[in-house]
């Protein structure tokens, strides 16, 4: 069976391997000018940084699964949590994000009594939070969502900044039940989703909150590229007949295929597939995408005279707004990461939702709040525009007709982070899911 895959990031490359552990009767050619996407890893001066991505969630197993089976289990490692502690940026002081948070939901009295973060009346809305009835709303945005909760401080200083480093977008826009669909289904079962998140609290785990691999996240995609088959050709058209199935021009050249996995992202597949599904290449056009920088700089360690003891700070959307800046999380990557960093330097991982953020201004910003005056020994940037899909009110809804609408094309497939979950192990697992139907549909193919 000859399966095209449109797209040869972590999701495309993950579902050729495992089409390709169906045998050899499988034969899966990904189709990508710049395999990988935003994941890479690069070495400088004796640091191990990375182009996008630097660690996924230990909670969602899908990606650990995947590099254990290609054999790089023993580069494992996880975030140094003895260190773990993260900063929020508020009126241009560096104050602590309160221990025993699970993302916006409070689960320790005392640290958030004892936090700066917020105010009395937040904190008496977070202790008043366990008293709410269950209820069932219509799908709202996450702002709507935790001002209902824990109040107006809650967004701007705890989800705003959360999840714009993850979805890369505003939580006025982004959709409840797609971003914090635990918590909206504790609401409707408890009323409170202080509750809800007590009720299911498993036991502390040993490993740390943050998973990667100790020589680079990019060390995965040139696992998978060694063992599949690219063709390193960007997909210009797409066309779909009864008599021959799916033909793929890339580069002028023709290739035809039984199925195809479009895990190029909604935004690009939109227009390969708007000759042959319009409506359907209009509902994808429906999901908005955003881009970012990273920018990484590198200095003496004793060139910084901060102590370096947290994985780094958050700029929340009231500071960026009102200081003007580009930055909206920074990491300190020889804090959260063992053996990324030599000891006698410092790096700083810089996070911005421009994908266009100037080098310049994004080092004016680190050194005004690191105090740093020495020029940094390197600086390197990535850009990726249009990377980030936006899980909008009515998200769900969406992807559902999408995938409705998809699935009565013959062998079509649409797989990727623009539908189920954006995080490198979420897009593994949509991954596997596609090889799995895949595989059901053989002996059906074999018996014509
Ligand atoms: C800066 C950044 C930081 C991130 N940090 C984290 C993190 O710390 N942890 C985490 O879990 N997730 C993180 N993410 C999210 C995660 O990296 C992505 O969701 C994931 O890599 C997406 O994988 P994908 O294969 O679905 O899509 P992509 O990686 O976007 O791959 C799509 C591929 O399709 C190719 N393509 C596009 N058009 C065509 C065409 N016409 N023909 C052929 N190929 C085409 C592109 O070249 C690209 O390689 C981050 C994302 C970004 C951008």
């Amino acid at each position: 069976m000859r399966v095209g895959i449109i797209g040869g990031g972590i999701t495309g490359l993950s579902c050729a391997y495992y089409l390709g552990k169906l045998g050899p009767d499988m034969d899966a050619t990904v189709f990508d000018p710049a395999p990988g996407g935003p994941i890479g890893t690069v070495n400088i001066e004796g640091c191990i940084l990375e182009t996008g991505p630097e660690s996924w969630l230990a909670a969602k197993p899908w990606a650990e699964q995947l590099i254990r089976e290609l054999g790089l289990g023993d580069d494992l490692t996880g975030s140094n949590d003895a260190q773990r502690r993260t900063f929020v940026l508020r009126d241009g002081r560096f104050l602590t994000l309160p221990e025993g948070l699970q993302m916006v939901v409070p689960t320790k009295v005392l640290p958030v009594l004892k936090s700066e973060l917020f105010g009395w009346g937040t904190k008496l809305r977070m202790g008043l939070e366990v008293f709410r009835n269950p209820v069932a709303h219509p799908d709202r945005s996450v702002s709507d969502f935790v001002n209902d909760h824990f109040g107006p401080e809650a967004v701007e200083f705890l989800a705003e900044p959360l999840l714009a480093g993850v979805y890369g977008g505003s939580p006025d826009e982004l959709s409840a039940a797609s971003v914090l669909p635990k918590f909206v289904e504790y609401e409707q079962r408890y009323g409170s989703v202080v509750v809800g998140t007590f009720r299911d609290r498993r036991p502390p785990s040993k490993n740390s909150i943050f998973r990667s691999l100790r020589s680079g996240v990019g060390t995965l995609i040139e696992a998978l590229k060694s063992r599949v088959h690219i063709v390193n050709s960007r997909v210009d058209s797409l066309e779909l007949s009864d008599d021959i199935g799916w033909t793929i021009t890339a580069d002028g050249k023709q290739s035809i295929f039984d199925i195809v996995i479009v895990a190029c992202g909604a935004n690009k597949a939109q227009p390969l597939l708007a000759p042959i599904d319009p409506e359907l290449s209009e509902l994808l056009g429906t999901i908005p995408y955003s881009g970012s920088a990273i920018w990484t700089f590198g200095y003496r360690r004793s060139d910084v005279p901060h102590p370096l003891n947290a994985f780094g700070f958050l700029v929340p959307r009231a500071e960026r707004e009102a200081r003007n800046m580009k930055m909206m999380a920074c990491t300190w990557l020889g804090t959260k990461w063992a053996g990324r960093v030599p000891d006698d330097k410092a790096v700083f991982r810089c996070f911005s939702t421009d994908p266009d953020a100037p080098r310049a201004a994004v080092q004016a910003e680190l050194h005004r709040l690191m105090e740093i005056t020495a020029d940094p020994l390197f600086s390197v940037g990535h850009r990726w525009p249009e990377s980030m899909p936006q899980y909008t009110i009515g998200h769900a809804a969406r992807v559902d007709e999408i995938e409705r609408r998809a699935s009565e094309l013959p062998g079509l497939y649409l797989a990727g982070n623009a539908y189920r979950g954006i995080g490198i192990p979420d897009c593994v697992k949509s991954a596997q899911q596609t090889a799995k139907a895949i595989s059901e549909l053989i002996p059906a193919l074999l018996a014509q």
